[in-house]
């Protein structure tokens, strides 16, 4: 089922303000909700740290380019689409950008309308990716069936534990706070009662973990959760 434009966020990492405001004003006329940084690390600091659906990245960024970025951003396993932006005649960036794991790229200065375009392609392209088969070390899951294998053992879960497992294997390697947990898998915070998450990860951890060898699900404490494929 595809998603509303409003259930989706895209960060835009953009150190001129006026190009910044301009994406950002036009993506939330079209629904999207969108976060802006103006620096290179603070960008790369947030792409890890939350979710989102779509990066649009600047290439000539302070503190920290693109590319790095970019690079840094597949090296901690981050794999949300990310849109280059480059100026004109910068070839060498968007060669650069290409091979460091970007997934598209729009020369300034460009058409709202055009980078929109862009948007949805890629958008829907990761939409499409949602329908095939994920996996995470022996662990697969299929997001039609919502059927679940561990080392080719068919596990049985409820549809939260799938809901939320799918979102520890859509996002590994990374710390998920119960906070970024609550929304995504309940599609509301809990200010007052985390622990309901708690208690599900403890059910899921009983049907992934507690026959196997090795952990997958480990806590990170105060914090959240990491899905790790090591100790
Ligand atoms: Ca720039």
């Amino acid at each position: 089922m595809a998603r509303k434009e409003s259930d989706m966020k895209i960060l835009v990492v953009e150190d001129e303000k006026k190009v910044a405001s301009f994406i950002k004003r036009g993506l939330e006329e079209e629904k999207y909700e969108v976060v802006t940084i103006h620096d290179g690390e603070e960008g790369l600091a947030t792409a890890s740290e939350k979710s989102f659906d779509l990066i649009i990245l600047d290439v000539m960024l302070p503190k920290m380019d693109g590319v790095t970025i970019m690079k840094e951003l597949r090296a901690r396993k981050v794999l949300t689409p990310v849109l280059m932006l480059t100026a004109k005649n910068e070839v060498e960036d968007i060669v650069a950008g290409l091979d460091s794991g970007s997934d598209d790229y729009l020369t300034k200065p460009f058409a709202f309308a055009e980078l929109l375009a862009r948007v949805r392609a890629l958008l829907r392209r990761s939409e499409f990716d949602r329908g095939a088969e994920i996996r995470f070390a022996d662990l697969r899951l299929d997001p039609v069936t919502h059927k679940v294998w561990r080392a080719e053992k068919e596990i049985d879960l409820t549809a939260k534990e799938y809901a939320l497992l799918e979102y520890l294997v859509r996002n590994p390697n990374q710390v998920l706070t119960r906070t970024m947990i609550a929304e995504h898998v309940w599609d509301y915070t809990f200010d007052s009662f985390t622990n309901i998450i708690d208690v599900y990860v403890n059910y899921l951890r009983k049907k992934i973990d507690r026959e196997a060898e090795k952990k997958l699900i480990h806590t990170v404490r105060g914090v959240g959760y990491i899905l790790r494929d090591e100790e």
